[in-house]
């Protein structure tokens, strides 16, 4: 068996629990939306799996610029363009610099302002965004107390499943759920859930 990289075992980590749950993401959609994030990201991580066999790019951040693009021209959603722009803002910050359990929580944090910057979403809205800002907090919590990166990574795992439990009582503000005003209220927000599980696929291949 040869070495596996890193980055290429975090890609077939997500589309592996993307696909393990993708039931679970329709399903939560069903409720709020369309019916239709487990396919969205079905579609564009098994995209990103096709993309990236035969012809890998060299370092981790064009491996993730192209996840990026992948997503955003594979994803109908609004959850291919918010995730797409994010991953590709994520390789951009790691091409510069060292390399790093720090240098990776910048990326990290250029991903949730591409969401941020696309989306206009803030914390409570009940997206995306409420599993990824307690979870880049503490990835950077942990960095900074010297943790390496498997820790920070499963801090922010932690985290942001617990940000995925807040959004069920929330009303949300943005995206097709904020159609249903008060009737989005007493569900679990499907993009939420899908972040969660990137952090822990992310988490659980994080090199030991
Ligand atoms: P669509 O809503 O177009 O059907 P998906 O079903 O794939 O797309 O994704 C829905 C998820 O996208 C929501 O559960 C929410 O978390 C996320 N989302 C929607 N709008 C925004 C936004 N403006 N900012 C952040 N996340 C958003
Ligand atoms: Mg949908």
């Amino acid at each position: 068996m040869g070495e596996v990289e890193p980055e290429r075992a975090d890609d077939q980590a997500i589309a592996a629990a993307v696909e393990e749950n993708k039931d679970l993401l329709t399903q939560l959609d069903s409720a709020i939306g369309d019916a239709d994030h487990g396919t969205n990201m079905q579609r564009g991580f098994s995209a990103v799996t096709t993309a990236l066999t035969g012809s890998e790019p060299e370092t981790v951040g064009a491996v993730l610029v192209k996840t990026g693009t992948t997503l955003i021209s594979s994803v109908g959603g609004a959850s291919g363009p918010l995730y797409g722009g994010a991953f590709r803002a994520m390789g951009k910050a790691l091409d510069t610099g060292e390399a790093g359990t720090e240098r990776f929580a910048e990326a990290l944090a250029a991903g949730l302002q591409s969401i941020q910057k696309l989306g206009a979403a803030t914390p409570g809205d009940k997206t995306i965004v409420d599993a990824y800002t307690p979870a880049l907090a503490a990835f950077r919590l942990a960095a900074d107390a010297g943790g390496d990166f498997a820790a920070a990574a499963a801090a922010a795992a932690d985290a942001a499943e617990e940000g995925m439990r807040a959004t069920t009582p929330m009303q949300a503000r943005k995206g097709r759920a904020s159609y249903l005003g008060a009737r989005s209220v007493g569900h679990q927000d499907p993009g939420a859930t899908s972040t969660a599980l990137i952090f822990r696929a992310l988490s659980e291949t994080a090199p030991r």
